[in-house]
């Protein structure tokens, strides 16, 4: 009798842990805030570290992410975003072996779909690849669970053709929230955002070399995080 009394009661006593656990763990994702940021700078002159969004950063710094460095290093970091390929990428990669130089490439699915050769050269040549989603929604509008099919379903067809694991992530339109953040952190990855950037992701400004060049060099700044939309 004693014995059941004791079974029973720990039976209780387990339900009711788990029963708190969980009323615990979902107030601390529903508290999380869903507002809307979209990644912004104020370019400076004299080639000095741009002026990131305070707000922005604040939020990006609390899950460990990344847009930029040390101010007294000397370092540039070249990050791609890969919505689709448009010719570019191959001359991209020849060019940072030529000069031994890794960069990050942001991948979404179709860019790995369609694109398989150039993903698995990135990989062989010591580049890393990183999380652009499969689909290149604003995660913002997407509930915790689409978040994650966004991100784990590219990160298991990327790990099952090429035995590599994603850890970085850049998130799409460079739109986010704590919440989107939040999310993206317990699935074991680093947001990275960017501290230059120019509107070369428009398909109906190609070409402008000279723009592009001078934009790129005009900024230059210690440790600085370049952007570049690789699918002109
Ligand atoms: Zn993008």
């Amino acid at each position: 009798m004693k014995e059941k009394f004791f079974k029973m009661f720990f039976t209780f006593l387990i339900i009711c842990i788990v029963i708190f656990q969980f009323a615990f763990l979902s107030k601390a994702t529903t508290d999380m805030s869903n507002n809307l940021i979209c990644w912004g700078l104020k370019r400076e002159s004299n080639h000095k570290q741009p002026t990131l969004d305070s707000a922005s950063l604040k939020v990006l710094n609390e899950f460990n992410g990344i847009a930029i460095g040390n101010p007294d290093k000397k370092y540039i970091y070249l990050t791609f975003d890969m919505g689709y390929e448009a010719g570019y990428t191959e001359k991209i990669l020849d060019i940072l072996k030529e000069n031994k130089v890794q960069a990050i490439f942001f991948i979404t699915a179709h860019y790995l779909n369609t694109q398989e050769d150039l993903v698995k050269r990135m990989i062989e040549e010591g580049h890393i690849v990183g999380n652009h989603t499969v689909n290149h929604k604003s995660l913002t509008s997407l509930s915790d669970d689409e978040i994650k099919d966004e991100i784990m379903k590219l990160h298991t067809a990327l790990y099952d053709k090429f035995n590599y694991e994603m850890t970085y992530f850049r998130p799409p339109k460079g739109e986010f929230s704590e919440r989107v953040l939040n999310t993206v952190t317990n699935l074991g990855y680093t947001t990275v955002l960017w501290s230059s950037a120019y509107d070369d992701w428009d398909e109906n400004k190609q070409g402008r070399e000279d723009y592009g060049k001078r934009k790129i060099l005009d900024n230059l700044h210690n440790r600085m995080c370049s952007a570049a939309s690789c699918y002109q």
